[in-house]
């Protein structure tokens, strides 16, 4: 193995969270008595990306992440009486329910156990990721699961990355490969760190950060080609 530590960030790496999303806002929105549609839908996925984004960039904390994305999207709806707080709510319990990994993600992570190191980072609410992780099969393959709302830090911060390396051994930089779909969180973030880092670009988008990626793969299979 070329590597010693693989670092995979969780969502829309190994877990389908563009699908738990969709179906948790279209249940929350259709029992609070909503309509649901793609274009609602596509209203909250742009919202949540800017809110995303401005909590990596440092400018809100995850306290408001919670309230800010309904209350904008509510906004946009014109629905002014809706319950954040209880919007917010059902909608973490729906995100968990619905938890899905993403195809090919079980027999690779099954192949790779018991060859290289590996840990999960991502950023995310403690009260989502952790009840998501308890009922991954594939947890105890893990040696570690670092949730930004935990160690409040987050990628793609160095502090973040520090502690990551830090608390793996603190192994030479270039035996730790970070895998993930965000170019700026996961590959910026890791490379600005000094780790290799491993763009899943599965819809093959151009970006201009395409940079920061050592490698870059639309299905995790072809990590063999890294690997090996
Ligand atoms: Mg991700």
């Amino acid at each position: 193995m070329r590597y010693k530590w693989i670092l995979f960030d969780a969502d829309n790496t190994l877990f389908d969270f563009t699908y738990s999303q969709k179906k948790a806002l279209e249940q929350c929105l259709l029992d609070f008595g909503y309509e649901f549609n793609d274009k609602i839908f596509n209203i909250f996925t742009r919202l949540n990306n800017e809110i995303w984004t401005a909590y990596d960039e440092n400018k809100i904390s995850h306290e408001e992440i919670k309230t800010l994305r309904f209350k904008r999207l509510f906004d946009e709806l014109g629905k002014n009486n809706a319950d954040i707080n209880a919007f917010n709510n059902k909608f973490i319990e729906k995100l968990i329910e619905h938890s899905k990994l993403i195809e090919d993600t079980d027999t690779y992570l099954e192949k790779l156990y018991g060859k290289i190191n590996m840990a999960i980072i991502t950023n995310g609410m403690k009260e989502v990721q952790r009840p998501r992780f308890e009922k991954f099969p594939h947890k105890s393959k893990f040696e570690h699961i670092f949730i930004s709302g935990e160690i409040r830090k987050s990628k793609p911060n160095k502090e973040y990355f520090e502690h990551v390396h830090k608390t793996t051994g603190a192994l030479e930089k270039s035996n730790y490969l970070v895998v993930g779909d965000n170019i700026i969180a996961d590959i910026y973030g890791g490379k600005n760190y000094g780790f290799d880092t491993c763009w899943y670009n599965p819809n093959m988008i151009s970006d201009k950060n395409r940079k920061y990626a050592d490698y870059e793969i639309q299905n995790i299979h072809e990590m063999d080609k890294i690997l090996y």
